[in-house]
């Protein structure tokens, strides 16, 4: 990954290594954190809701899924310590390696690389009550002393919400695009234009929005009902300039899969234009 403004003056998001004169030295100026020197990432795309329990953590398993498919080297870093859902969607529930200094992913069936507080911290039922600072600090960790292997795409699931916690999270990972997931009431709301303005505060690209359940299809005559209210999704993507990369319904099927362990076993392609765009950056 390119630490530097490159040679025809674009910037890369970083500053910790650039002495340019750049407009992105705003808010958004602060030191990256270092990558381990054993790990190699090539992009990271972090995933990012307004506020929880809008489906954010499944979307990103699905992407990862989907990335993984395409024969990528994919990983998550859950940073989400609210659910231990990205564990669950896999079926992980031990077999992070903590060795001297370093710690060794858990590794699904599919080999995508995962790691996650929820992981080290054993009793899936004890609720995690560490401060921002705190956690902010486990999602450093994980970047500088987790070693990730030959990586193309690795998906970071956000804290939800807007305040310090994303924020930390944002400005200490070299993030190469965000994916904001929304369901149809946040986009009448004001959650959506709060993600939008803290990824353009932090100069990070917007690969596009997540519209999840965003409908149910009737099993028998598969007419679509808009429980959650009518569709904004094209016109907010049209307002704020971004893509509309998704609209997936409210599946049982993907909630079966969820409790089971079993994400990997998805037969759908909600997330494949979401995958696409992913894929061209
Ligand atoms: P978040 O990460 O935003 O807090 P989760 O991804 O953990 O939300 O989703 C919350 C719950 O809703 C989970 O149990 C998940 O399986 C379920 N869920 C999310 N999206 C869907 C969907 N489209 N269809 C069925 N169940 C869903």
């Amino acid at each position: 990954m390119s630490e530097q403004m490159s040679e025809n003056n674009e910037c890369t998001h970083d500053c910790s290594s650039c002495g340019a004169d750049c407009p992105s030295k705003g808010a958004g100026a602060i030191e990256k954190e270092a990558l381990n020197p054993a790990s190699e990432v090539r992009h990271v795309i972090g995933v990012v809701s307004g506020k929880g329990g809008v489906g954010k953590s499944i979307v990103t398993s699905m992407l990862a899924v989907e990335m993984r498919r395409r024969e990528f080297g994919v990983a998550i870093l859950d940073a989400d310590i609210t659910g231990p859902s990205i564990p669950k969607a896999f079926g992980a529930k031990e077999g992070v390696e903590v060795r001297e200094n370093v710690m060794l992913p858990y590794v699904t069936k599919t080999g995508i690389q995962l790691m996650s507080v929820n992981l080290l911290l054993g009793d899936e039922t004890s609720p995690v009550v560490w401060r921002g600072p705190v956690i902010a600090g486990a999602v450093k960790q994980f970047w500088t002393d987790v070693i990730w292997s030959d990586v193309d795409y690795m998906f970071v699931d956000m804290p939800p919400g807007t305040g310090d916690v994303p924020l930390t999270v944002f400005q200490s990972l070299p993030l190469d695009g965000i994916i904001i997931v929304t369901t149809p009431q946040d986009l009448v709301s004001m959650i959506v234009e709060k993600a939008v303005n803290m990824a353009k505060l932090m100069n990070i690209p917007i690969l596009g929005l997540v519209e999840n359940m965003s409908y149910v299809e009737c099993p028998d005559c598969g007419k679509r009902i808009s429980i959650f209210g009518e569709s904004h999704l094209e016109e907010t993507a049209k307002e704020y300039g971004i893509a509309a990369l998704a609209r997936i319904p409210v599946d049982p099927r993907l909630t079966a899969l969820t409790d089971k362990g079993a994400l990997e076993l998805m037969e759908n392609d909600y997330v494949k234009a979401a995958a696409d765009a992913i894929e061209g950056l």
